[in-house]
């Protein structure tokens, strides 16, 4: 086996952006591409949608489990968004990059700020997604049909709150044509993997590599 497929370290590839620029879009795409992408399931204080799926889609808690969680030291971040408590359980982020797993985390950018300035920093890809213009987020809002007009009114208010930190991502990718952006994502997402950093078992080849050479002199 080639060194960088071989015991690999995960990456932490956040992906964030104002709501509707097409993050969920995005990611289920990526685990389309690969299934070995884990996808980081969010606690959260709010109530569940029609159709979202409790441990799949959000692990949805009481306030009080989420403070809980939080004291415990259980949370890799956490936030407060629209009014609710949002955090990324540690456990299995750590087990899943240890088994040389990427994690996908669809989280906002204070949530982003706290894993690159974290122990875990050094493995974490950043990735914000612009919208084509504030028209077209608004008509992405209003096309998925998931939120009355009041709640788009809200996240519309709040999308440049989001947007005024693209500067502090890795890439940001403007989301106009969806296919372009899936095939950059995959682009950034394949360099790297191949960062030096991510390929532990670079080390024992370079070793490798020495004692052949000694061997051969
Ligand atoms: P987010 O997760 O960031 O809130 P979604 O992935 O739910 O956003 O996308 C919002 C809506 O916009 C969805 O209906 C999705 O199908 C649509 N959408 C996403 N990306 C594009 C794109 N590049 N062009 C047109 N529509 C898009
Ligand atoms: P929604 O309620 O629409 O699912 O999510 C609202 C916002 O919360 C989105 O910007 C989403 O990225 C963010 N979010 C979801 N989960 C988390 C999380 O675990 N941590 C942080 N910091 N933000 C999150």
């Amino acid at each position: 086996m080639a060194p960088q497929q071989a015991n690999r370290r995960g990456l932490l590839i956040i992906l964030s952006s104002p709501s509707g620029a097409g993050k969920s879009t995005l990611a289920k795409r990526l685990r389309a591409w690969d299934s070995d992408i884990r996808f980081s399931v969010s606690a959260t204080t709010r109530a569940p949608r029609p159709g979202e799926v409790n441990g799949q889609d959000y692990h949805f808690v009481s306030v009080e489990a989420f403070k809980h969680d939080v004291s415990n030291g259980d949370m890799l971040e956490h936030a407060h968004v629209f009014g609710n408590f949002y955090g990324s359980p540690k456990g299995p982020v750590q087990d899943a990059i240890n088994a040389g797993q990427d994690v996908l985390f669809d989280i906002d950018w204070q949530g982003a700020q706290q894993i690159t300035n974290s122990d875990l920093g050094k493995h974490t890809l950043s990735i914000f997604l612009l919208p084509p213009s504030i028209t077209e987020l608004r008509r992405r809002l209003e096309g998925r049909g998931q939120d009355d007009a009041d709640t788009i009114g809200r996240r519309m208010e709040k999308s440049w709150d989001e947007i005024s930190h693209w500067g502090s991502y890795d890439h940001v990718l403007i989301n106009e044509d969806l296919d372009e952006t899936e095939e950059n994502l995959k682009t950034i997402i394949k360099a790297t993997r191949l960062r030096r950093i991510q390929q532990p078992a670079l080390i024992e080849h370079a070793r490798n590599l020495q004692q052949e050479f000694e061997e051969l002199q």
